[in-house]
C-alpha cells in the first residue's frame, strides 16, 4: 500500500478537514468571454471529486485555474487552506508569489486527455524527468520511485520503450505514473479516457480505481458517466460556467433535478 506522500512541505496549518483544493466564487474569462461565473467547489483530502458537463461548459478551464496554468479573474483558491497570493486584479490579475505557483502546482498533478508524454524520452525517463528536474530528487531514489509506480500501473515491463512504441492505454497509464512519481496532494485528470479505444479505456479506469480505493484526493473530469457514478464521493455538473447540481453520484444520478443536467444525462447515456 502507498501513502499519500507529500513532495515538499505544505505552509499553512492544516488538520485532516482542510480540504486539498477549494474554490470560493471564481471567474475566470479569455478576453470578453466569460468562462466560469462564479465557481466555487472543493476537493476534501482523500476523497474523489467528478466534474461532468458538455464540451465548453469550462471544465478543463476550471481544472487548469485550479493548479494555477490559468489566470483567473476574482476569487478565491486555497491549498490546504492557504490562500493564492495575487497581484492586481481584473485581467491585470497574477499569483504574486513564483515560489507558491510552484510548490502548488507540482502538488497538483495533472493527467491530460493526450498523454503529454516526451516523445524522445523512454517511458523510464520521461517517470523520471519532473522528480529530477523540478524537485531537484536524486536520480536513484526517482528511479526506484518510477518503477514501483510503472510497476503499480502495469508497465513495468515497458519502461525501456518509447511512447511511440506504446497502445493509448500503455501512455496513459505511463502518464498516470509519472504523475504520481511527483508524489502530489492531489491528481487532477481532464478526460483521461476521451481519446482511447474503449477497450484501452478500461485498463486505465482500472488503474483510476485503484488510485480513488486508496484513498488518494482526485479530481476527474470525465465524460464517463459509469465512472463517475462508481468511484466518485461527490458530483460537479457545470453548465455554462456555473455549477448547476452538485451531490453525491447517487443523488445526481439517480434523482437528479435541474432539467439541463436530466437532458445531459439522457443525451450521453
Ligand atoms: P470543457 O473542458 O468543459 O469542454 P473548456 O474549459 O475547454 O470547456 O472551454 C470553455 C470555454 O472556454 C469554451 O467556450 C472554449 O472555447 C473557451 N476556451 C477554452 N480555452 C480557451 C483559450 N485558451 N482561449 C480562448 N477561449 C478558450
Ligand atoms: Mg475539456
Amino acid at each position: 500500500m502507498l501513502t499519500n506522500g507529500s513532495n515538499s512541505g505544505a505552509g499553512a496549518p492544516r488538520g485532516e478537514d482542510t480540504p486539498v483544493i477549494e474554490i470560493r466564487d471564481l471567474h475566470k474569462s479569455y478576453g470578453d468571454l466569460e468562462v466560469l461565473k462564479g465557481v466555487s467547489m472543493t476537493a476534501p483530502r482523500g476523497h474523489v471529486t467528478s466534474l461532468i458537463g458538455s464540451s465548453g461548459s469550462g471544465k478543463s478551464t476550471l481544472l487548469r485555474c485550479a493548479n494555477l496554468l490559468e489566470d483567473s479573474q476574482s476569487g478565491e483558491i486555497l491549498f490546504e487552506g492557504e490562500p493564492i497570493r495575487w497581484q492586481g486584479t481584473g485581467l491585470h490579475r497574477r499569483p504574486a508569489d513564483r515560489r507558491q505557483v510552484r510548490r502548488i502546482r507540482t502538488n497538483l498533478s495533472m493527467v491530460f486527455q493526450q498523454f503529454n508524454l516526451w516523445a524522445h524520452l523512454t517511458v523510464l525517463e520521461n517517470v523520471m524527468e519532473a522528480p529530477v528536474t523540478v524537485l531537484g530528487r536524486p536520480r536513484a531514489e526517482v528511479e526506484a520511485r518510477a518503477r514501483h509506480y510503472l510497476d503499480k500501473v502495469g508497465i513495468g515491463d515497458k519502461w525501456d520503450a518509447y511512447p511511440a512504441q506504446m497502445s493509448g492505454g500503455q501512455q496513459q497509464r505511463a502518464a498516470i505514473a509519472r504523475a504520481l512519481c511527483m508524489e502530489p496532494r492531489a491528481l487532477l485528470f481532464d478526460e483521461p479516457t476521451s481519446a482511447l479505444d474503449p477497450e484501452l479505456e478500461q485498463e486505465v479506469i482500472r488503474v483510476i480505481r485503484a488510485l480513488a480505493a486508496e484513498g488518494r484526493t482526485m479530481i476527474i473530469v470525465t465524460h464517463d458517466m459509469r465512472m463517475a457514478a462508481d468511484i466518485s464521493d461527490h458530483v460537479l455538473f457545470l453548465h455554462q460556467g456555473l455549477i448547476e447540481e452538485e451531490g453525491p453520484p447517487s443523488r445526481l444520478f439517480g434523482a437528479p433535478k435541474s432539467d439541463r443536467l436530466k437532458q445531459f444525462l439522457s443525451a450521453t447515456v
